[in-house]
Parts: C-alpha cells; structure tokens; sequence
C-alpha cells in the first residue's frame, strides 16, 4: 500500500525544502518519489499540519543509564559528576531494564531512528536485540592509567562486545573511552582491533582535561590521587587531550569525537590533517554539556573549518529528556547565528554518516527507509521553545 504525506514545508536536507511537496513510500516506508502536490488527487493525500524532516540521528547516548536520571547534581563539573554517577550505578536488573526499555521508547516517539550508544555493560543488548532502531554500539574500555590492569581491562570488555551479534541494524566497535582514561598500552591494543568502522571517544569536556595533557596537573591528577592509583604512565604532552587521541586514531575508520567543548579550531584542523575531514565527525551534546559544566562548545570553530558536526543526547545521568530536537533548540538558542536548516543537517545526515547508516538513513532520498518526523509548532521556518517532534513513519 502506497503512502503520499505532505505538509507545509518537506525538509528533504539531501536537497532544498519544499512548499506543497509530497512524499510517496511504500508500505515499509521506503521513499519512491518526492513530488508537486498539484500531480496527486487531494484524497490520497496524508497532509499534517507543521515541517516534516527525516527521521534523527543521536550520535551519542547512553541507554543503559536511563534508570539513574537525576543522581547527578546539575553545575558541578566533569569530575564530581562522574563520582556522583559511580557512587549511584547499583540497582536491580528490573530497574535497568524497566528504564531502558521505556527511554528506548521515547526517542522512537520522538523521532529518533539510529543511536550511536556507548556501553560498558550488557544491559542494553536485550533491547537492542529487538531492532526497534539501529543501533552502533560502541564498547567502551577505560584503565585508568594502570597498565598493570590493562590485559584484565581487555578481557573485561570483551566479554562485553562478543555478547552482542552484529546485524545490519545492529554495528559495534571497540573504542577508547576519553584521553584521561586510556593508558597508551590500551590505546594500542585497541588500535590493532579497529577497522573500517566509527570509533567514538569523549574529547575535551572539561579544563582539567586539557591541563592534565598540557602539564600534568590539574584535578584528574588530584582525582586519580584520590582513588589510591599511580599517576606516572599519564604522558605530559604539553598539547591538549585531543593530541593523544590522535596519536592513536585512523583513517581507515570514521571518528567520531564527542563533547568538544572546549576544541579550538587549531584542534579541529589538526584532527582534520591527521585522519582526512571525511573521516572526522565532532558530536556535540549540548544539554550535556549544560548540565555538567554549564558551557557550550564554540560552534563557529566548527563552521569555519568546515567540519562535520552531528548531535547527541547523552545520556540520562546529564539530561533532562533523550531528545534530538531539545537539543536542536539549545544551539539555536544560544548561538542563533546558526539556522534550522544547518542545525537540521548536523541532526539527520551528519549523524548518519558518522554511524555509517547513511545508505539508508539521514535524508528524504527515493530508495532510502529514512523515517519521517512532523515538528509542530515551528514559526516562519524557526524552531519555537514550543515546537514538539514526533514520529509519523
Ligand atoms: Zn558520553
């Protein structure tokens, strides 16, 4: 059974927007044209009331945190949040599931088809056995610094990536956890187990995180003095984290570097000088990013240099809501030199790129199954605090 849905502007993004445009797909939603309404007998027409997008891509969350939404106290910076969440990760499988299974719900609701998710659990993969989206799970290995644990690391996490199956809905990868976490012994190992998929890492979140890399001190030295470990493998590069991680990334894989807060644009042309700009994907998590530490990355950094920026959720710990188009409105919010239209193509197509699910996903496009999405109350082309997403296909 054929559909034909049209409303007052089609946002194709792989093309320019369309007033009285319609889209026909088939019964599994695949687009077989975009068409002049004017061609299409008005009663087989599906018309809603608002814009219609293709379906978003959250490039980074977290479902298997979704049970522990407001442990964490808002404004306290990197550091004491991660303590926080560490302290409150115990809870009873029901709980897990119960939480993931209805977040997991809620971005469908809301428009969301693919998820770029971190794990360091299994707790997600009974859900994602399921295909209700796509998923890239990305499994992620951290030791701290203690190279005398990084072959128990390794095996830990392991474990954890070989209990999910790969499917076409389902991609995985082994990935380093952030610069501040990662040892150069496991940097390397991970290094020789990475081909042509996307490796995400958390990059340059935090102040204390440059500074550890720039002079060896700062808070991730008290923090690690803190918890009884030895500090003397951490390199002083006298650059900032994303230098280290770069010493170890490749072009053979998509890269898809997270937060970026604080990245400059020397940084970003760096990275962009290293592994191609093709290759190099920045995520940004803007509520997370209020959350926590209260800031925001500079995003003109990223315009200027051309970059291929996509959006994440994060994950419950440091969010109010698992939902693309709040996010959307942040950036807009506070850096409205930005557009719709711009912010719209780093929350569908480049999302979909960095997964890799860009064949299928990302764009209104004939042959793609991308999802369509109705926002509401936008206002002459402008997101309001009051627009809502939903899915419709
Ligand atoms: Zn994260």
């Amino acid at each position: 059974m054929v559909r034909k849905i049209s409303a007052h502007t089609i946002y194709p993004v792989s093309s320019s927007p369309i007033e009285n445009g319609v889209i026909v797909m088939d019964e599994n939603g695949k687009i077989i044209a975009i068409d002049n309404l004017e061609n299409h007998d008005k009663t087989e027409i599906e018309f809603f009331d608002g814009v219609i997008v293709p379906g978003f891509i959250n490039a980074h969350c977290h479902l298997e945190l979704s049970h522990l939404n407001g442990v964490a106290q808002t404004g306290t910076g990197l550091i004491d949040f991660i303590s926080q969440v560490i302290k409150n990760r115990n809870h009873s499988p029901e709980i897990i599931q119960e939480a993931i299974g209805r977040e997991e719900k809620n971005m469908i609701d809301c428009g969301i088809v693919a998820v770029g998710d971190i794990s360091n659990t299994t707790d997600t993969f009974a859900q994602k056995r399921k295909e209700n989206l796509f998923y890239y799970t990305f499994v992620e290995y951290f030791d701290l610094f203690q190279e005398s644990n990084t072959d128990n690391i390794l095996q830990q996490y392991d474990a954890v990536f070989n209990a999910l199956t790969e499917t076409s809905k389902n991609q995985k990868s082994k990935v380093p956890h952030a610069p501040y976490s990662v040892s150069r012994k496991l940097f390397e190992m991970l290094k020789q187990v990475q081909h042509d998929g996307t490796v995400s890492i958390h990059n340059q979140e935090t102040p204390p995180e440059n500074e550890l890399f720039l002079n060896k001190t700062g808070d991730f030295i008290s923090f690690y003095e803190r918890i009884g470990f030895d500090t003397k493998d951490i390199p002083k590069l006298e650059k900032p984290s994303v230098y280290y991680a770069l010493e170890y990334l490749q072009k053979e894989n998509r890269n898809l570097f997270v937060h970026n807060t604080l990245s400059t644009k020397e940084d970003i042309k760096s990275a962009h000088q290293k592994l191609g700009k093709e290759n190099v994907f920045w995520a940004t998590c803007p509520n997370a990013n209020l959350y926590i530490e209260n800031n925001l990355p500079n995003y003109k950094s990223f315009l200027e240099t051309n970059a291929q920026v996509c959006i994440g959720t994060d994950s419950l710990t440091s969010n109010w809501q698992l939902n693309i188009l709040e996010e959307m409105k942040t950036i807009l919010k506070y850096q409205s030199y930005l557009d719709f239209e711009t912010v719209l193509q780093w929350a569908t197509i480049n999302g979909a790129r960095a997964l890799g699910f860009a064949d299928v996903l990302g764009s209104i496009e004939i042959g793609k199954t991308p999802g369509l999405v109705l926002i509401e109350n936008m206002e002459n082309g402008k997101l309001t605090n009051q627009a809502t997403s939903k899915k419709i296909f």
